[in-house]
């Protein structure tokens, strides 16, 4: 069979996918969750930095920013970077948040570097800052605000004076790379544990699938053999052990071959076996080198039976009759079959005529005193017998069947019920 049509790559094929999916979406959204969760604590932690950087100020520099002669002035106190420095370290916060005071939208004092390591005063905000916390004099919340070609969560609250126009704006924000390092940590940790289940689920349920398609792949063999005539096929005995579907149809085949076998190798209307399976079993004899003697029998007057008392009856003698003969070769380790109509075919393997002889007679003293009863009617038959041994010329059965055969004919002519052997040289 193609590796691609079979059962277990198909079902493989399906869980895998939906699997791989499954694990695909879960990732996604524990990673998602990951990193919202920690984009709000760190969006509380900057927002409350920069209020307290704004209360500083306030506290410490009363009155409204100025800056008439280029120094920045708060309520007349100058504002320096020594002052900026020392209250940015006062404020208790994650390690790299930066401050900046912007005066409009010029940095003035921050603790933003350039990436040549020089301070970032002087340069200036993003124009959507300047847009929304400038412009609309709202505090602004920035998920992704791009300062020095690096990005960074940033928290912007307008600085106004008295007249309530906005002057600048304090900010508190911390650079995403670094802040999301960690964030970044987790979620591939995240990923390689949806990874690991994967594999381990897969590995799993191949395991399984493996297992439940070689038991199919096995009553497949099976039934197979079935259908190509060997009715002695076995399958694993722990597949006759299952108590689930597999189970069920692993009895049920056994149930249909033992049927099937019974329909093929024996005659329906008498058990016996049939010609064909008969000349089987001697294939086999003879593929052994077993020595055998074989008996034809024919019973008498059979028609005049059916002719007297109906078919029905005949079938009830040739039922009958088939017993005693099944019964009777059975006993010394032979074999009766139908040969055909009232005819018989028996073989002894093992035995030669001398044997055998001592067993006919056995056979028709009985058959002699069976009464056969049918609607209140008392009959008795008598059956003619020819035997003949197989020879070591014989190359198959047909030469030795055909001489009892002959005998048998000889008997009839010779008056019928008795029994004709080779060794006696009546040809
Ligand atoms: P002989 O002693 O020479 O053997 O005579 P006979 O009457 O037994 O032989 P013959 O060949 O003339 O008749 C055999 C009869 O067996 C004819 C046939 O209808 C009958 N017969 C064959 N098969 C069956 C069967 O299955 N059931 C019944 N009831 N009769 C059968
Ligand atoms: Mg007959
Ligand atoms: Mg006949």
């Amino acid at each position: 069979m193609n590796r691609n049509h079979s059962l277990v790559v198909k079902i493989e094929r399906i869980v895998c996918a939906t699997v791989f999916i499954l694990c695909l979406v879960l990732t996604a959204a524990g990673a998602a969750m990951i990193y919202s969760t920690s984009e709000i604590g760190l969006k509380k932690e900057i927002q409350i930095c920069a209020r307290t950087l704004n209360n500083i100020y306030d506290s410490e520099f009363h009155g409204d920013f100025s800056d008439s002669t280029g120094q920045l002035k708060k309520g007349g106190f100058e504002i320096t970077n020594h002052d900026f420095e020392r209250i940015v370290r006062q404020i208790n916060c994650v390690d790299d948040v930066d401050f900046t005071i912007f005066w409009g939208d010029e940095r003035v004092f921050t603790s933003i570097r350039n990436k040549d390591g020089t301070s970032a005063a002087g340069t200036r905000a993003d124009k959507a800052v300047v847009d929304k916390v400038l412009g609309e004099g709202q505090e602004y919340y920035y998920r992704r605000v791009n300062i020095n070609e690096r990005y960074y969560l940033g928290y912007y609250i307008p600085i106004m004076n008295a007249q309530a126009q906005v002057v600048g704006m304090y900010f508190a924000g911390i650079a995403l790379d670094s802040a999301m390092e960690n964030t970044v940590l987790a979620m591939l940790f995240f990923a390689l544990i949806g990874l690991i289940t994967m594999w381990i689920f897969i590995t799993v349920f191949h395991y399984h699938v493996k297992g439940l398609t070689d038991d199919i792949a096995d009553i497949n063999q099976y039934l197979e053999k079935i259908a190509y005539g060997d009715f002695n096929a076995e399958m694993k005995q722990m597949n006759k052990q299952r108590n689930d579907e597999i189970g069920e149809i692993v009895r049920h085949a056994e149930k249909l071959c033992v049927n099937l076998k019974d329909m093929v190798e024996n005659d329906p209307l008498t058990g016996l076996l049939n010609r064909r399976s008969c000349h089987n079993k001697l294939e086999e004899l003879k593929q052994q080198d077993t020595v055998y003697t074989v008996v034809m029998g024919d019973i008498d007057f059979f028609k005049k039976i059916n002719d007297t008392y109906g078919h029905a009856c005949g079938d009830v003698v040739l039922k009958n009759v088939s017993q005693l003969l099944k019964d009777s070769a059975e006993k010394y380790s032979g074999w009766a079959s139908r040969w055909g109509g009232e005819e018989f075919l028996i073989v002894y393997p093992d035995k030669n005529e001398d044997q055998v002889r001592a067993y006919t007679e056995e056979f028709m003293n009985k058959l002699r005193k069976m009464d056969f009863e049918y609607k209140g009617k008392v009959l008795r038959v008598t059956m003619t017998l020819g035997v003949s041994a197989c020879e070591n010329d014989d190359e198959n059965s047909d030469k030795a069947i055909n001489r009892a055969d002959k005998l048998l004919y000889k008997g009839k002519r010779d008056g019928r019920d008795r029994v004709v052997f080779n060794t006696d040289n009546n040809q």
